[in-house]
C-alpha cells in the first residue's frame, strides 16, 4: 500500500452577489485549482511526487487573496485541465492501493465537494488527518497546528525553492513531518470523512447589514457613529463611547431627543474575501442594556490604562481558519 499525502489550492468567490456565487454556492464553494501530491511507501520513504494545476471554469477569476499566496492567476491556469480531467489524471497517479493522508481535514472536504459538483463518480479512498496524528502524538491539544508551525517544532528546514501554499510543496513538507514522528503509521488511527461545506451564515446568528473592509473603518461609519433612531429614523448622538465586549462585538448607548436611550450593537464576522460583515441593531434600551453598557465602558477604559492590548481587527476564532465556512 502506498500513502499519498495531499494537499489542495483552491480559488474562492470573489463576491457573494456575483451570480455565479447565488447560482452555484450551496454546491460549490471553493473551486480546486491544483492538486499536489507526494506518494510514500510503507516506510514512508518518499517515492515520487506530482502537482497538477487545474483550470477554474465556475469562479473563474481568481480572488486576489488566493493569487497573492498560491501564486497561481489566469495565466498560470488558462491552459491546465478542467477538474475532472485533472481528478482522473490524480487518480491514475495515485495507483491501485493507497490511502490519503492530509493536514487537517479542509483539503478532503473540499475535494470531496469538488468531485461531487463535476459529478466524477470516483470512489474516495480512506482518508486520514497528519495533523490530528502530530498533535496527538506531542500532547499539543485541539487547536489547529500550521505546518509552518509544526515544522518549526520539529526543526525540519524550509527549503528556499518550495514556497508554503503550494499544493505539491505543502504535501511534501507534511510528509517530511510525518517521518519524524515517533510512528508515522499511526496516522491510520486518524480516519476522517469529508464534512459537508455550506455557506453558513447562521455561524455568526445574524444578518450582515454590508460589508466594510475593516473593523476600524466599520466603528467609523456614519450609520455606527450617529445611529439612526427605530423609532423616527433621524440620526441619534452616541452617549457612550463603542465599547468592545468580546472580540468583533460593540455595545454603545445612544440617544434620540424624542425617543429616549437607545442601545447600540455593532457585530462583525470575517468574510471569505477578506471584507468584514457588519451587523448594526438599534432597540430602546432598557435599565439592564444601560447597566451593561457601563459597566464595559468602565471595564475598557481600566483595561486601557493599564494597556492591555487589544487589536480590533482580530476576530477571535474566525480570523484561525482559512475556512470561513462552517459545515451543517
Ligand atoms: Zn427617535
Amino acid at each position: 500500500m502506498h500513502y499519498i499525502v495531499m494537499d489542495l489550492e483552491w480559488n474562492q468567490p470573489t463576491s457573494f452577489n456575483t451570480p455565479v456565487f447565488r447560482q452555484i454556492g450551496d454546491s460549490l464553494l471553493f473551486e480546486v485549482i491544483q492538486i499536489g501530491a507526494v506518494k510514500l511507501d510503507e516506510q514512508f520513504r518518499l517515492l515520487e511526487e506530482v502537482s497538477i494545476p487545474i483550470r477554474p471554469t465556475h469562479y473563474t477569476s481568481i480572488h486576489p487573496r488566493v493569487k497573492r499566496m498560491t501564486h497561481l492567476g489566469h495565466e498560470q491556469l488558462c491552459d491546465a485541465p478542467a477538474f475532472p480531467e485533472a481528478m482522473a489524471d490524480f487518480l491514475q497517479w495515485c495507483g491501485e492501493d493507497f490511502v490519503f493522508l492530509t493536514w487537517g481535514g479542509d483539503d478532503v472536504s473540499v475535494l470531496k465537494q469538488n468531485i461531487d459538483f463535476f459529478e466524477c463518480g470516483c470512489e474516495m479512498p480512506r482518508m486520514f488527518d497528519a495533523q490530528r496524528y502530530y498533535a496527538e502524538a506531542f500532547e499539543l491539544g485541539v487547536k489547529q497546528k500550521s505546518l509552518k508551525g509544526a515544522m518549526e517544532h520539529l526543526e525540519i528546514a524550509t527549503d528556499e525553492q518550495r514556497d508554503f501554499h503550494n499544493a505539491m510543496h505543502d504535501a511534501h513538507y507534511t510528509a517530511l513531518v510525518l517521518q519524524k514522528l515517533p510512528n508515522p503509521a499511526g496516522v491510520l488511527a486518524h480516519e476522517q470523512t469529508p464534512r459537508k461545506l455550506c455557506h453558513n451564515p447562521r455561524r455568526t446568528r445574524f444578518r450582515i447589514t454590508h460589508t466594510v473592509p475593516s473593523v476600524t473603518e466599520g466603528l467609523a461609519g456614519a450609520d455606527v457613529c450617529t445611529p439612526e433612531c427605530p423609532t423616527c429614523k433621524k440620526a441619534t448622538t452616541l452617549l457612550t463611547e463603542l465599547t468592545p465586549q468580546a472580540p468583533g462585538k460593540y455595545v454603545a448607548l445612544s440617544k434620540c431627543p424624542q425617543h429616549g436611550t437607545l442601545f447600540i450593537r455593532v457585530r462583525f464576522s470575517q468574510l471569505p474575501d477578506g471584507q468584514r460583515g457588519l451587523h448594526l441593531s438599534v432597540t430602546p434600551a432598557n435599565s439592564q442594556n444601560r447597566a451593561y453598557v457601563h459597566t464595559k465602558v468602565l471595564q475598557n477604559q481600566y483595561k486601557r490604562k493599564h494597556g492591555v492590548p487589544f487589536d480590533p481587527e482580530d476576530l477571535g476564532r474566525a480570523c484561525d481558519s482559512n475556512m470561513p465556512f462552517e459545515d451543517m
